[in-house]
């Protein structure tokens, strides 16, 4: 049954007081609030934000409520770990406004336009402004406008999330809040000035004080230029790390609330401190050795394992030596992707089958047991090059390490989104699960063969570039 609120003509502003007038909708018009009596634009407008929590975007999420706990943005936050439960946090929102926050990968981008209309068939009314965030919103907003979110977000979101929630409080044009992609009448998507890419110190990675603890950040964006990979379209072509001040203080948070195991995320975790191809291994120790000082004497560390890898090439005996005297981790994660030269060239991996060889060799004779990425199906991949892979999985498994396979999608934002997957034939996933049969391989390939199928064709009907507008706001 629709809870259905419409906020009364009448209804003062709990914030002073005042009355108010009816907000429009989330178009491209403001929202709809007059001045103060003399002129001022004091905010005056109460703000509910609701999260549709989901563990599988826990992280950027957590940067979202970071950056609105150091901002001091006044507002009313509620999680919703279902949509069942997102739509009563509306229902008994008593706030003026109602944003709600949605963040998804591409692959998840229909199912969680199935929620959205079930929570809006449970929850909805003209308070409520349905935004999606993340990478898929960010390089597919038309998609989600015509999916049924109000807005996207474009890019990273903490100081688009800032500037939204003071926008609605205040009464200011939509328009004037960076990084947005707004429904204009026509339902085109049409975007508002970029947001700009902040140090990453100048936000924690997760909310202290509401005590969502999870990894820390240390590398957002990319230098290197993977053509499946969305990192380097949604953070940037360069590296920016989180200072060693920085992380320090996210650790002392943890300790001071008994939590004892640090992890990382990080693109490429021996890149830290590093702005080209080579690691810069005093900057690594520096990190380690910080993080270990903050700890109490059990405290442990993870790096180069989950959530974050390494690349082949920076797996040296002297990086394993170091990570060997601080981490805690028995396994690292090694990106590798395919067994052969061709591919990681056309993928524009920027290293060869070789070092992932001697990486995994290194890896095994330092003790850690390497997790090894493989991608089957990119683009190009002809049946020798798929042989090859196979081949190599083999290799490297009867070395120590485990394979992680993944199937090739065509992921939006990524030079390869309209890319055609190559055939994957059956004599390929029969090889597959009896690597995995025998413990050796691990992963959701079949699942993402079939993600593969629905992001091609939304990118058939999105084509690239098609119906751009951008705000004079
Ligand atoms: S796959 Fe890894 S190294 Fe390649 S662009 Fe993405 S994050 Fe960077």
């Amino acid at each position: 049954m629709p809870v259905v609120r419409a906020r009364p003509e009448a209804e003062g502003c709990r914030a002073c007081l005042r009355a108010g007038p009816a907000i429009s909708g989330a178009g491209v018009a403001s929202a709809g609030r007059s001045p103060h009596p003399g002129g001022t634009t004091l905010p005056c407008v109460d703000v509910c934000v609701v999260v549709r929590y989901r563990k599988a975007v826990t992280y950027g999420v957590h940067a979202l409520l970071a950056a609105l706990e150091v901002s001091g943005a006044e507002c009313d936050l509620r999680l919703g770990t279902t949509p069942e439960e997102t739509a009563a946090h509306i229902a008994a929102s008593e706030a003026d406004r109602v944003l709600v926050l949605w963040s998804f990968y591409s692959p998840d981008a229909d199912a969680m336009a199935a929620e959205l209309a079930t929570v809006r068939a449970l929850a909805d009314d003209e308070r409520v402004l349905h935004l999606a965030g993340g990478v898929h919103a960010t390089a597919e907003p038309q998609h989600v406008i015509d999916s049924g979110w109000d807005m996207a977000a474009i890019g990273e979101g903490e100081s688009t999330i800032i500037a939204l929630v003071a926008a609605l409080r205040e009464g200011t044009p939509l328009t004037s809040v960076p990084g947005l992609a707004l429904r204009d009448d026509d339902g085109v998507a049409v975007r508002t000035g970029p947001a700009r890419q902040l140090p990453l110190d100048a936000f924690p990675s997760f909310p202290n004080r509401r005590r969502h603890f999870g990894p820390i950040e240390i590398t957002r964006g990319c230098r290197y230029t993977c053509r499946f990979c969305q990192t380097p379209f949604m953070f940037g072509g360069r590296f920016r790390h989180r200072s060693v001040a920085s992380v320090r203080e996210h650790v002392r948070w943890m300790a001071e609330h008994g939590l004892r195991d640090v992890r990382f995320i990080t693109p490429t975790s021996l890149s830290y401190g590093s702005q080209g191809p080579d690691p810069a291994l005093d900057a690594v120790e520096e990190l380690l050795a910080a993080v270990k000082e903050e700890l109490p004497p059990h405290g442990r560390v993870f790096f180069g394992s989950f959530p974050s890898e390494v690349r082949p090439e920076h797996v040296t005996p002297e990086a394993m030596r170091l990570l060997k005297r601080y981490v805690a981790n028995d396994n690292i994660i090694i990106g590798a992707q395919s067994g052969s030269d061709e591919i990681l060239a056309a993928a524009g991996r920027g290293h060869g089958v070789q070092p992932v060889r001697d990486a995994v060799r290194i890896a095994v004779e330092h003790g850690f047991r390497p997790n090894v990425d493989f991608i089957f199906g990119m683009p190009g991949e002809s049946a020798r090059d798929q042989e090859a892979s196979l081949k190599l999985a083999a290799e490297l498994a009867d070395l120590g390490a485990r394979i992680h396979t993944h199937t090739f999608m065509p992921l939006p934002g990524t030079p390869w989104r309209d890319a055609e997957p190559a055939f994957i034939p059956l004599s390929t996933m029969r090889e597959l699960d009896r690597l995995a049969q025998r413990g050796d391989a691990y992963g959701h390939w079949r699942k993402q063969a079939e993600h593969a199928v629905r992001l091609a064709e939304t990118a058939k009907a999105y084509p690239r570039r098609a119906r751009r507008r951008r705000t004079g706001g």
